[in-house]
């Protein structure tokens, strides 16, 4: 089977100033990842690997970099799923850990439970050894400033349906040689979130999906919508029923948009190895290995 490789960092109006950086951060989770995928490596390990060199990267809203909630604390959700199996690791509202997403993989292998969140998740990661960091070790000063900005701004709606909310969300999705497809996503969420608030991302069907016989889908944007229609499910679907995966994606945020008003954006690989993107903000950044061009392929907005 064809190996391949799509990474997202996120679905909304990306001021003109972080696109460089954006750019670079998805690339360089491809560049990075695409050699172990041609040694042999699994889907699942390439798409953990993505998503944790995205979630070290500042410029996105996972791990390191990630918005405030309203509390002025950082909670992450991420989730990973595999498509051999249909097995998959979650947690939400967790603080202080750089690669939520691993911890969610370890989970995923523990087969004891598949969802963890808050004080439970937190343990779960202490137990297993991942390290706990202070919380300036999230924080950035682009965040702070953000949220000593909107914190008592009595405009900023955290739900609004008639524009995109910033969202820098990371995800990825992989094919391996053996045609074994994965999907993974990390969040920080959206900014001044409730405390607990759990969105989308960490939601299987909904934040990512992946089934060797259909496809596997990582998604981002406004997650209180993309929880109505399950947007990976309802791309992978759309693949089962013989759509390409160019087409199921550009469905499943038709259907978010018309049935929910959602905004957001989605990657996917179909059980053929088709790579397939769709949004309905304005930009989305994401990257892919192109096998003609044998380079990465990095873009922002649909024109570039
Ligand atoms: N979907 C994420 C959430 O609602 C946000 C994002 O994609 O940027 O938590």
């Amino acid at each position: 089977m064809p190996i391949r490789l799509i990474v997202h960092g996120g679905a909304w109006d990306i001021p003109a100033e972080q696109e460089d950086a954006h750019l670079r951060g998805v690339t360089a989770a491809v560049q990075n990842t695409w050699p172990m995928l041609q040694k042999g490596a699994s889907a699942l390990d390439a798409v953990e690997h993505a998503v944790r060199i995205l979630e070290a990267d500042p410029t996105f809203d996972s791990g390191r970099g990630a918005f405030l909630n309203s509390i002025g604390e950082i909670e992450l959700d991420a989730m990973i799923m595999d498509g051999r199996s249909l097995d998959f690791g979650s947690i939400a509202a967790v603080q202080n850990l750089l690669h939520p997403v691993s911890v969610a993989r370890r989970l995923m292998e523990s087969r004891e439970f598949r969802m963890l969140v808050g004080s439970g998740a937190q343990a779960f990661a202490e137990r297993e050894g991942f390290t706990q960091l202070p919380p300036e070790a999230l924080l950035t000063e682009r965040e702070l400033a953000y949220f000593e900005q909107i914190k008592h701004d009595s405009n900023f709606r955290s739900h609004d349906p008639f524009g995109p909310l910033p969202g820098d969300t990371v995800g990825a999705v992989a094919m391996d040689q053996g045609g074994n497809l994965a999907a993974a996503t990390s969040t920080g969420g959206t900014p001044r979130k409730w405390p607990g608030r759990v969105g989308d991302s960490p939601i299987p069907g909904a934040g990512a999906y992946a089934d060797n016989s259909c496809g596997a889908a990582s998604t981002t944007g406004w997650g209180e919508n993309i929880m109505k229609v399950l947007l990976a499910k309802t791309v992978t679907d759309w693949e089962e029923r013989g759509q390409n995966a160019q087409k199921a994606a550009q469905k499943g945020i038709q259907i978010l948009a018309e049935k929910v008003k959602g905004l957001g954006g989605v990657i996917t690989i179909d059980a053929q190895g088709q790579y397939g993107w769709a949004y309905n903000t304005p930009k989305m950044a994401y990257a892919y290995w192109n096998p003609e061009t044998k380079h990465t392929h990095a873009a922002i907005k649909l024109d570039t």
